[in-house]
């Protein structure tokens, strides 16, 4: 069986990087499902905005739209139980001593593989595919390439299944996710991810500006103009 044809699960959180993942996926597998994780997060703005997301991708493309499965929400509250940061507190949003901002949760990503790996053995899913970004991953250890490979060989053996961990903006910045976006589904893909899409540490969806909503100040606003701004001005040059 061609890779094309099988199920694809995707970590999809309603940030820009996983809508773009998503939207990639869609276009590499035949049936795609999605998975979200609800672990108390100080502000549920990127859960509320998922279902919309869903539903204006698979208005996008009619292909899309058959390839787009079932969403499934986890329920993490152990997660926020042992995690004392910003995103779950209320403890103000900077960057720590160690150069890590406050709003990480440490091996968040790593919870959410394993989970999304026993989602994926059930619902005979053999990739997943998730946003985690190397290039300007704010400092996330467990956004680095070698741990999302350490995960995938855990994953493999642990399950007893091949799984593939696929990472598609590893490798690339903010702009070339936004450029990314207008590859796969045009105008309109890209239109999605500045307008529907939330990013925002804040949750503050009261501030539009040309990148989108937020409240333009935190790490996660200050990343996405930036990577808006060069995005444009790349897009400017001859
Ligand atoms: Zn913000």
């Amino acid at each position: 069986m061609s890779e094309r044809n099988e199920t694809a699960l995707v970590l999809f959180s309603g940030g820009q990087d996983s809508t773009v993942c998503l939207a990639w996926a869609l276009e590499r597998y035949a049936h795609v499902e999605t998975i979200g994780f609800d672990y108390g997060q100080r502000h549920a703005v990127e859960l509320e905005v998922r279902a919309g997301l869903r539903k204006d991708l698979s208005a996008m493309r009619s292909q899309w739209a058959e390839r787009l499965g079932e969403d499934h929400i986890v329920t993490l509250d152990a997660l926020a139980a042992i995690s004392d940061t910003a995103l779950t507190r209320e403890t103000a949003i900077e960057i720590a001593a160690d150069g890590l901002p406050t709003t990480l949760v440490p091996g968040r990503n790593l919870i959410f593989f394993c989970f999304a790996g026993a989602l994926a053995y059930r619902r005979g899913a053999r990739h997943i595919v998730a946003g985690m970004c190397e290039t300007d991953y704010s400092g996330y250890p467990d956004c680095r390439d070698d741990t999302v490979k350490a995960m995938q060989v855990a994953l493999s053996l642990g399950l007893d299944k091949s799984v593939t961990l696929h990472t598609p903006l590893m490798w690339i910045d903010k702009a070339e996710t936004f450029a990314m976006a207008e590859q796969l589904g045009g105008k309109a893909l890209l239109d999605l991810v500045v307008e529907g899409t939330h990013s925002c540490y804040l949750g503050d969806r009261t501030h539009r500006h040309d990148w989108g909503y937020g409240c333009g100040t935190c790490p996660a606003c200050e990343l996405r103009a930036q990577g808006y701004a060069k995005f444009i001005s790349a897009r400017k040059m001859p």
